[in-house]
Parts: C-alpha cells; structure tokens; sequence
C-alpha cells in the first residue's frame, strides 16, 4: 500500500511537471492570451486579391466545414485586435501552433510567417507546422489576417487556438514544448534500446524485447507528431511526415495489444490480438500507399472497431487488480494511463474534445517510469534471491564437505584397522611388513616377527559360543595392547591369529614374546572347553638373518609357531 502511495505522488509529480512547465516560467503580467473569439471571415479571398466585402463573421477556433459545410477550401480571416496599453511598443510574438492547413499569418497587410504554401488550387499543398510571428504595435489597434487553405486533410480551417504575448513568454512556452518533446522522444528512444540490449542478454524476457519496440516506435512517432521535431531536423515533407506519424502510431497500438498478451497470458484472447494486428496491418499499408485524405478518413472511420478492444482491455485488467502481484500491478496503472492518454489523444484528434497538450507521449513517459520502477525491484528481487540461495548453498556445501571429511576418516580407518578387535588389519600389516622388511635390508637394524595363535580356540566357540569367541578375541587384544611398547606393530593375522613386528634382536625378541605368554597365562581367562580350563596361546619368534623376502620370513615364524602347537601349545618356538 505505501509503495502504491509513493508510485502515485511520483505520477503526480511527474505529471504536474510535465503539464506545467509555461504556466510556472511566466510571470503573471506577461501571461500569454489566445486570440480565440469573434473574426470575420471571408471565404475563397486571399490578401493577394486586394480588400474585401460580405465576410461572415465567425468563433475561433473554427473549422471550414462549420462555417461553409465543405472541408477542402480556402479564405482569409480577419480581426481587429486592441492593443493593451502596457504592451504598446514592445516586441510582441503571435504563436501559432499548428492547423489543419498551409496558412499566412499578416499583421496590418504585413506577411510575417507562413507555413506551406497557400493558394485556390489543389496543388497547394496542406500543412501542419507551428510559427511564431514578432511585431512590435505602436497605434493602438492592429489588424490581423489569417490566410488559410487546405486540400489534403480531412480537416481545414482555424482549428487551432493562437496566443499573442510578450515576446520572451512566447518563446519561453515555445521552447519549452520543443525541448520536453525532444527530450522526452530522446529519452523513450533510449529507453527503448536499453530494453532491446537487456532482452538481448536476457533471452527468455520476451516482455523487454516488445517494451524495446514499443518504445522506440513511440519515439518515431513522437518525432514526427506535435510539435514536428522532424520540422527542425530534416526536410520530409508534410505529406510523408503525416504518413510516419500515422505510420508508426498503428505500429506502437500492435505492439502494445501484443504487450498486453503478455502481461496477461492466460486470459488474453488471441483473436483479439489477430485482430488488432489485421486492422493496424491494413491501415499501415493504406497509410503508406494512400493520400492524407484517404488513410487519414480510413484511421478515424476503422478506429471505431478498437472500442470493443478498449473494453475487452479495460476488462482484463480489473480481472487481474485482484488476483496481480505489485510489478503487474505496476504495469496494469502504466497501461491504463498509456490508454487514457491513447483515449483523450483519440478524442482530440476526432474534434470531439480540447486538450491544449497532447497526453499520449506524457503518459508513456508514465508508463515508462513505472516500467523503471517494476524492472528495477525485479532485479533487487532477484539479487536479493541469488544471495540468499549462493548463502545458503555455501552452508550446504559446508555441511557435505564435513560429512565427506568424517566419512572420508572412517574409511581411512576401515582401511587399516580390524574391525572386531580394533589393532590393524591384515592388509596393513602386508603394507607395512614390506616397508620394514627393505628398511632392516638396507640399514642392518633389528626387525623381528612373532606370530601367536589362541590355543584350542575352537573348542572355546563350541563350548561357549561364537559371539563370546569374538568378545574372547577382543580381550584378547586388548590384553595384549596393555604391555605393549611404543614402535611394536600388532596386526589381527587372521582368525585367532596375531602378529607383531618388533625393532628386537633373536634373544629380546624370544624374552619379549615368552613375556606376553605369561602375561596371558596369568590373565586366566576362563576356557572350561579344553583340559587347562584357561586361554593360552603358543608363539612364534623369527628374527631376521639371511630372508630375501618379507614372505620368507612370515612363512618361518608361522612355521616355528606350526612347531610350538607340536609341542603342546602355551609355548615360545624361536
Ligand atoms: P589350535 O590350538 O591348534 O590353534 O586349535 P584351534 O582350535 O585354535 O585352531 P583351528 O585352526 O582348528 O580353529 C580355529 C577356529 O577359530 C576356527 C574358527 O571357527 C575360529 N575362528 C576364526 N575366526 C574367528 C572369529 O573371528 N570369531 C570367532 N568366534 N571364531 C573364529
Ligand atoms: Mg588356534
Ligand atoms: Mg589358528
């Protein structure tokens, strides 16, 4: 709501801006004023033919069809105008706006500006272009003459309001209206390749690529209607200007029902749009190989068939006000002050109504701010997003690499350590052998294995069990592991059979395996399976001499161990 309420103080605010700029930069005194009211008019007389009699009087604005009931034709207007006191001899400037004819603007029989070419004959061309006369009035009266003619309008005549003031008021309101047109279609025009780079990068944004095109045959229109930029610039002529204006105003309408398709995709009726396109296509097409008068009467006449398409609009969007998140609302309210201004422009154009501006190019503005706004907080969404998602896939990434870590270390000890009774494996002590086996070779250190096997183990997992055998196992190691020094690898062989690599000579390493004997006999772990009714196991000792291979020496301890069961277990064979 409150952002609603902020969007709706800038549109006033830029509206306001827009619409205000010659009322707030003259001073009251200098305040231009129209030269509306009673003229007499003097119908196929043009100044060249000398002075006239039997004019008929007439209210301007004013068109030829009201007063003589035909459009193509031509006449001089007349009006004697008192010159306010304080305007007396100073430089004072007619502004012309445009009319809907080639027109000569005479003050006191004096031709001051003149826009087309003026004259009885078809030939002569029509116009549409605005002018400023300066003269300064010394007398107290002054007389003008408006000579007008128009053959290829669908309008002709006085149609247009003109202001008499102060010559720098004038030129202010003047070039105001010029240069916030200029800027303005400037603006659009930017606006519009902007949206084209951006869909350009953005491929699946279908919306921008339209709201480019839009903008910019905005602007091409724009440029060639009101004020007639294209006037100062080039040297088109009216007639192709015309066409441009209508031209592009038809190819902007296309454009914008197909924006609408899409903003409202679901609801929106292709038949609407297919239609659109067909009238717009056929006009364009007259448009560019037909007179003013005939595409011109053609828009106006055709133009009556969008009516039911403003409906079917309107309708669309109060479907949408309810169920719409905010940025298509945003681009419900630009779209419905883009048709306002599409409406009153329509109205202007068709006599019906007076606005002194033209709204169509103020409201795209609109539209155009609004659109800012709505991509603006779209991309602020959309960051706001990616960082939120980059946070929290650094977290998750986090979190797996720890997971990853720890698993990594229990595969790290699965790979080494027996898993029953917690000393290394036999695949360790495989790698390691070999390792101490080359080192003893080369450096002449002390390297000696004891093999030692549970005696009549069997039994024990008959008599009591195979879970109690495995506790017995881990008992057994652990038993073990208390007397044993730094430096002495004690690996799980297999089965009930251990092995230990010590740094020994032969006699340490006899004393240090009949060490361990004991200390297992005087553990007295219970083994009511087998005769002595307690765990013992028999011992293996090989110290390295003469082997060439680490399996050389394994082999010979497992063999004196063979021997020390022979010789009736609980035994050292060294
Ligand atoms: P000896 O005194 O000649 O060594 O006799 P023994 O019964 O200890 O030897 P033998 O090789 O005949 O039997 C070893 C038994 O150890 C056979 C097997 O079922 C048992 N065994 C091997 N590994 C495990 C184990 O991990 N857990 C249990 N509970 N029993 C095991
Ligand atoms: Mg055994
Ligand atoms: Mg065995």
């Amino acid at each position: 709501m409150k952002q609603l309420i902020a969007i709706i103080v800038v549109v006033i605010t830029f509206m306001s801006s827009s619409f205000s700029v010659s009322a707030h930069t003259l001073s009251p005194e200098n305040q231009p004023s129209s030269l509306d009211g009673e003229w007499v008019f003097y119908h196929e007389k043009l100044m060249s033919k000398g002075i006239f009699e039997q004019g008929k009087s007439v209210q301007i604005p004013s068109s030829f069809q009201k007063e003589i009931g035909i459009k193509n034709t031509y006449g001089t207007y007349v009006r004697t105008w008192q010159v306010p006191k304080e305007w007396r001899n100073h430089r004072l400037a007619v502004h012309i706006p445009f009319e809907y004819s080639a027109y000569a603007f005479y003050v006191d029989g004096e031709k001051l500006v003149e826009a087309g070419q003026v004259g009885p004959e078809r030939q002569h061309e029509t116009m549409l272009a605005a002018r400023t006369a300066y003269f300064t009035p010394t007398k107290s009266s002054v007389t003008f003459q408006m000579e007008m003619s128009s053959f290829h309008h669908i309008r002709g005549g006085f149609e247009n309001s003109i202001y008499i003031g102060n010559q720098t008021a004038i030129d202010r309101h003047v070039n105001a209206q010029f240069y916030r047109n200029a800027i303005m279609t400037g603006l659009m025009f930017m606006m519009g390749l902007l949206m084209l780079i951006f869909a350009w990068f953005l491929k699946d944004l279908r919306e921008f690529f339209v709201f480019g095109l839009f903008c910019l045959s905005f602007a091409t229109r724009s440029f060639f209607a009101v004020p007639f930029l294209y006037e100062k610039i080039t040297s088109i002529s009216y007639v192709w200007a015309t066409k441009m204006e209508y031209f592009w105003t038809l190819l902007c309408f296309a454009i914008f029902i197909y924006l609408m398709k899409l903003y409202y995709e679901q609801r929106f009726s292709k038949w609407i749009v297919h239609g659109v396109w067909s009238i717009c296509g056929f006009l364009m097409l007259m448009t560019l190989t037909t007179p003013p008068v005939v595409f011109q009467t053609l828009f106006f006449k055709l133009s009556w068939t969008m009516l039911p398409v403003f409906g079917y609009l309107l309708y669309i969007m109060m479907c949408s006000v309810r169920s719409s998140k905010w940025v298509s609302r945003l681009h419900m309210i630009g779209a419905a002050i883009v048709f306002s201004g599409v409406i009153l422009d329509y109205l202007k154009g068709s006599g019906i109504i007076t606005v002194p501006l033209e709204m169509t190019m103020p409201a795209v503005s609109i539209y155009l701010l609004l659109q800012l706004i709505a991509i603006a907080k779209d991309f602020a969404k959309g960051r706001t997003q990616l960082i939120k998602l980059n946070t929290s896939l650094d977290e998750e990434v986090a979190l797996r690499t720890k997971q990853l870590e720890e698993k990594n270390e229990q595969l790290a000890l699965i790979a080494w350590q027996d898993s029953l009774t917690g000393i290394a494996n036999r695949r360790y002590f495989n790698e390691k052998i070999d390792e101490r086996f080359q080192y003893a070779q080369q450096s002449g250190e002390n390297l000696s294995l004891i093999m030692l096997d549970v005696d009549e183990f069997k039994q024990y997992n008959d008599y009591y069990g195979h879970v109690a055998g495995d506790r017995l196992l881990k008992k057994f190691a652990a038993l073990i592991n208390e007397v044993l020094p730094q430096h002495v690898l004690f690996a799980r062989y297999g089965g009930e059979e251990f092995v230990l690599v010590t740094a020994h000579n032969a006699v340490e390493a006899k004393a240090f395996a009949e060490m361990l004997r004991q200390h297992i006999e005087e553990a007295k772990l219970a083994h009511l399976g087998r005769k002595v009714k307690q765990v013992t196991a028999s011992f293996g000792v090989r110290t390295y001499t003469n082997e060439t291979t680490a399996d050389e020496l394994v082999n010979k301890a497992d063999e004196l161990l063979y021997l020390a069961k022979a010789s009736g277990r609980n035994c050292v064979q060294a």
